[in-house]
């Protein structure tokens, strides 16, 4: 059994701490760390160390010199609590009287630590490293703090260092927000805060309807961007992210220059300007290591590179930060077709500049990228772009989850298609095949609409294996495997984790089953090759 993970807000409480070994010391400075009043029980003036000397001097803490008793319990605590202590914490070696502590606190249900002894405590800590007002919590239920210590060690080395710096900022946006949309407390849950995680962000994902929104639609807009950009955008940028970048109302730096009817037959000073170039590149789904040679080389040598949100932070790094400009798209819902002028209309710019531009696009450019549009939209102003493919999730996700899409007699064919149609409509839905697999992009916020839709007006097998495979070849990436019939209560269940993409088809059961359970969850990719990244060098 794991416990129940929870900060607890401890301001102006009094905490009990029982004996002044070291280890009290430390407790104290994380007592006060959130707000409480520590009293410390001694038995006699041998145990103030000068740690503990220092502390009362400063009137930091209040020091009881007494045995234990029961009634210290219920006599030295504030008013509020009827003197009752709010937590207790054991820092004693005696084992008979670490029980009575222990015995008396459950009692009273005052919550007590005991050291080293989780079976004498109703509540344990978590090892923590701090940075302003992120916390990161290590607990391995038990079974080793000096492991848990090491962990900790271990795993904050991987928190951006201006961590401080992202809490803040968003946490200010938040407030913005809510302060200029005059949203109210129960749309709070809209900007992220107080719920779970994960069934948080299933509804943060839900379709915001671009032509049909309502005026408290529209008021939610911007605090559902920044849901989104917070689920989406590399943590870097997160730092620095502004009100105005947050707003609709931002303008397109140029306009768009019309096209020429007729090439001009003379040349002018502008036609002996350098030309630009623009490329057409893959990023691939989520990993350094799946990027193409090609896309590494025109990445590493552009002016410009206009990047999709989704692509992913490490083939951001790898963009030269000292010659070459990089431009996040604001595509979110609700705002799709502007955020997609915008980055045309930069693009156009730079290439009359003369500027080598790069518009990586996540997995591959003409797989529900625009890709096609991008193109003709280039090729009509006069650069026809060069295309480098990329991996494309659809063919990634299902490798890393273990489904072979084609095998013999199981399955031979493979359908890309999407789970959204035209402005938010579901889409025209492929007829069931049983020896098909089948990979839904652009599905997962749809799925509790699609699936009956799939089964009760398609004829699909509602026992059909599938998988959702969630932030592919990501170090969070989530494999879930069910069947078809339970595919929307495990989303529901899971919350969402975008982006995602749904597969269903007979392979999805070939190399992995799931039975029994409704359905069951794999977590993490190890990236073996993601420090390549660092070593890579044109
Ligand atoms: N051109 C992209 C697809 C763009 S459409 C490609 O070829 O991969 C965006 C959809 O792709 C998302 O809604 C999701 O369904 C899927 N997707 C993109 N990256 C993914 C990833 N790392 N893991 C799972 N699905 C992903």
């Amino acid at each position: 059994m794991v416990g129940l993970v929870a900060t607890l807000k401890c301001e102006n409480e009094v905490h009990l701490v029982v004996g002044s070994s070291p280890m009290s010391a430390f407790r104290i400075r994380t007592i006060l760390e959130a707000g409480a009043l520590p009293i410390v029980l001694i038995t006699n003036d041998h145990d103030i160390s000068p740690a503990l000397r220092e502390y009362v001097e400063n009137n930091k803490i209040r020091l009881l010199k007494q045995e234990f008793t029961k009634e210290v319990l219920t006599t030295v605590g504030r008013k509020e609590t009827n003197h009752v202590v709010d937590k207790v914490f054991v820092n004693i070696n005696d084992k008979e009287l670490q029980q009575t502590i222990f015995t008396e606190c459950r009692r009273l249900r005052i919550p007590i630590n005991t050291s080293d002894n989780s079976q004498l405590s109703t509540f344990t800590l978590m090892s923590t490293y701090t940075s302003g007002d992120f916390q990161l919590g290590v607990t391995t239920n038990g079974k080793g703090c000096k492991l848990a210590a090491r962990l900790r060690r271990e795993l904050s080395q991987h928190v951006p260092t201006n961590i401080d710096k992202i809490c803040s900022n968003v946490g200010e946006l938040r407030k913005l927000i809510k302060l200029e949309d005059k949203l109210d407390d129960s749309k709070d849950s809209e900007i992220g805060e107080n719920d779970d995680d994960a069934v948080n962000t299933s509804k943060l994902n839900s379709l915001v309807k671009e032509f049909l929104m309502t005026a408290e639609e529209k008021k939610l807009r911007r605090s559902r961007w920044l849901s989104q950009i917070v689920e989406y955008y590399p943590l870097e940028k997160l730092a620095t992210l502004n009100m105005e970048e947050l707003s609709h109302e931002y303008s397109i730096r140029s306009p768009t220059p019309e096209p020429q009817a007729e090439p001009a037959q003379v040349e002018t000073e502008e036609d002996k300007r350098p030309k630009g170039s623009i490329s057409l590149i893959g990023a691939g789904p989520g990993s350094v290591s799946l990027l193409t040679i090609g896309a590494l080389h025109a990445i590493q040598n552009a002016d410009l590179v206009l990047a999709d949100k989704l692509v992913p932070q490490a083939v951001l790094d790898l963009i030269p930060k000292h010659r070459t400009q990089l431009f996040i798209a604001k595509k979110f819902p609700g705002n799709a077709e502007r955020a997609q002028e915008e980055l045309l209309a930069l693009g156009l710019e730079a290439v009359l500049r003369g500027d080598n531009v790069v518009r990586l696009k996540q997995g591959d450019p003409y797989i529900f990228g625009r890709g096609g549009e991008e193109f003709l939209f280039f090729e009509l102003h006069g650069f026809t772009p060069r295309v480098i493919p990329g991996i494309s999730s659809a063919l990634a996700a299902p490798v890393l989850s273990h489904v072979p899409m084609t095998q013999r007699d199981v399955a031979d064919q493979v359908l890309v298609c999407t789970g959204t149609g035209r402005k938010g409509a579901l889409p025209d839905l492929p007829a069931f095949n049983p020896k098909r697999t089948t990979v839904f992009l652009m599905a997962l916020h749809r799925i509790v609409e699609l699936i009956p839709k799939m089964i009760d007006e398609a004829g699909w097998a509602p026992q059909l294996p599938c998988c959702i495979v969630e932030r592919a070849l990501c170090p969070d990436q989530r494999v879930i495997r069910t069947s078809l019939a339970k595919v929307a209560d495990a989303v529901q269940a899971c919350g969402s984790r975008p982006p995602g993409l749904l597969i269903t088809g007979n392979a999805c059961g070939v190399l992995r089953e799931h039975s029994g359970s409704e359905w069951t969850i794999e977590e993490g990719y190890f990236d073996t090759l993601g420090s390549l990244a660092n070593n890579v060098h044109f």
